[in-house]
């Protein structure tokens, strides 16, 4: 059995009340190890620990920081494997996918955001002839750091890097779902020498220790990744608190296909939007929408991809699809799926739950879904299934594309394929989602600006924006 313990100053503590919760491997649906279900006195010893480390941590300087979190990058890159495979065990996906894509960019936010702190300058506005004005970037102080289940490592550290960075010191929970990888963080600031309490990890539901973590007075800003339920309920609690919150939340993301594209690579690219990571990304395709012309043999080409493509163990280096992250997310998906038959949609590929034989016996696995004949008012083209699920529609011109695309609470992002230049940046610029990409999905400079409107969240992540929010900035005035 693997036991979980919280990471408190610098040192692995059990949960001071002794609860934990079950860890499932959802390619099993097998208990394999125990989490803690962290109570306010944890938070309160991690709370004091974060204040003790704070004055030496934010006095340091930057480049004595980005040295701290370029070790913890090259120390995620040497444990490349160890931590691949337990991604893959915790969440369900594939390990090929975890070494290539999760653990990477787990440490390239560490060397982003080492490299973002070092060179991270003010501004200075001067008043012809009488007086300077330069605006100080401080660290906030104690933040909390709260992530998902679906990328569990390089959503985590999306988050903690340039809190880091900033100056602050952090008080960081895992999803109770995904634990694992978030432990193990734990044992590598160990190894570079991080001074305790700069970085607290602890676990345990949302319910619990996450609200608490949300509410506590010496907590000053929240970055919170997850579902839009959550957020809003995590918005209504700060709102009289007058806290910094960053809300990056769910999506339902349209892609729009126009006859002109590049037809081979387009079908390549949007199925892996729509399917990779068992769908369980929040920047997944979600709702494609067809030109009319080219709406059959497109349709054809991504059902004959998707009868190729069966879950399997995850732990096999063959694997391209792995489990639903856990079976309560199982039975949403399938429910969905239910939803859109009984709404009049028809199931043109998977549509099943999977039974693997073994080992996996037990597991939670989806076949890939296509569903057509739903109209956008669907549940299913409008709420987030966050599963291998994705219905088609065909469109007869831009703006009825530009509409249904637009018809939607969400406005996380978009894709566009096309080949007409003109009509790419015409609907890049009209689409209401925080992030667009043409011809491509999933290419991220962490420079850019990273999140969605409406109910996909509020501010914004990536780049500066990242070390803005995780900074309090003062103007000072001197007249002369
Ligand atoms: P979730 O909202 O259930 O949980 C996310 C985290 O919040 C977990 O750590 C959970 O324990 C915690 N939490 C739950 N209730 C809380 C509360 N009341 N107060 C404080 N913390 C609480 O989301 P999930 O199911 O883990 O993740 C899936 C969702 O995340 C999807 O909607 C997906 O679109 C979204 N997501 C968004 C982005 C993005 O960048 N916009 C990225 C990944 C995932």
């Amino acid at each position: 059995m693997d036991i979980i313990a919280n990471f408190i100053d610098g040192q692995y503590q059990a949960p001071l009340q002794g609860q934990y919760i079950d860890n499932i491997e959802p390619a099993t649906g097998q208990v394999y190890g125990k989490i803690p279900d962290s109570s306010n006195e944890d938070l309160e010893l991690a709370i004091a620990s974060a204040n003790k480390a704070l004055p030496a941590w934010r006095a340091l300087a930057s480049e004595e920081r980005a040295d701290y979190l370029l070790a913890i990058a090259h120390e995620i890159d040497r444990r490349l494997e160890a931590l691949a495979l337990a991604e893959a065990i915790d969440n369900g996906k594939p390990v090929g996918l975890a070494r290539t894509v999760d653990i990477p960019r787990a440490a390239s936010n560490f060397k982003f955001f080492a490299h973002a702190c070092s060179q991270f300058s003010s501004q200075s506005h001067a008043v012809a002839g009488s007086a300077i004005n330069y605006t100080l970037r401080q660290p906030i102080g104690v933040v909390g750091c709260i992530s998902p289940w679906n990328l569990p490592l390089y959503l985590f550290t999306w988050k903690i890097a340039p809190a880091l960075a900033a100056g602050n010191c952090v008080i960081a929970k895992p999803s109770e779902i995904t634990p694992k990888t978030a432990a193990l963080l734990g044992e590598i600031c160990q190894k570079v020498g991080l001074p305790a309490g700069v970085l607290n990890i602890i676990h345990g539901t949302g319910k619990n220790i996450g609200q608490a973590i949300c509410q506590h007075s010496e907590i000053k800003a929240i970055s919170f990744t997850g579902g839009t339920i959550t957020g809003a309920a995590i918005a209504q609690l700060l709102a009289a608190k007058f806290k910094k919150l960053s809300l990056e939340l769910g999506g339902k993301n349209p892609a729009l296909i126009f006859a002109d594209c590049d037809f081979d690579n387009t079908v390549e690219q949007v199925f892996r939007a729509s399917f990779a990571n068992q769908g369980q990304i929040c920047l997944c395709a979600s709702r494609l929408y067809i030109e009319r012309s080219i709406y059959a043999k497109f349709k054809q080409a991504l059902v004959a991809k998707a009868k190729k493509l069966r879950p399997s163990d995850p732990l096999l280096e063959t694997t391209a699809m792995g489990a639903i992250v856990s079976k309560s997310h199982l039975e949403k998906v399938l429910g969905y799926i239910e939803s859109a038959k009984a709404q009049g949609g028809t199931v043109i590929a998977g549509g099943k739950q999977v039974t693997l034989i073994g080992r996996c016996q037990q597991g939670y696995f989806i076949e890939p879904t296509i569903i057509e004949n739903l109209n956008n008012d669907a549940v299913c083209n409008q709420e987030e299934i966050f599963g291998p699920v994705i219905t088609l529609q065909a469109f007869d011109n831009d703006e009825q594309a530009l509409t249904l695309a637009n018809d939607s609470h969400y406005g996380l992002a978009a894709t566009i394929w096309t080949n007409h230049l003109a009509r790419a940046h015409y609907l890049a610029e009209n689409i209401n989602t925080g992030i667009v990409w043409v011809n491509c999905w999933l290419l991220r400079d962490l420079r850019t600006p990273f999140g969605g409107m409406n109910n996909s969240g509020l501010g914004r992540e990536g780049g500066l924006e990242a070390m803005h929010f995780f900074t309090e900035s003062k103007n000072v005035c001197i007249k002369y």
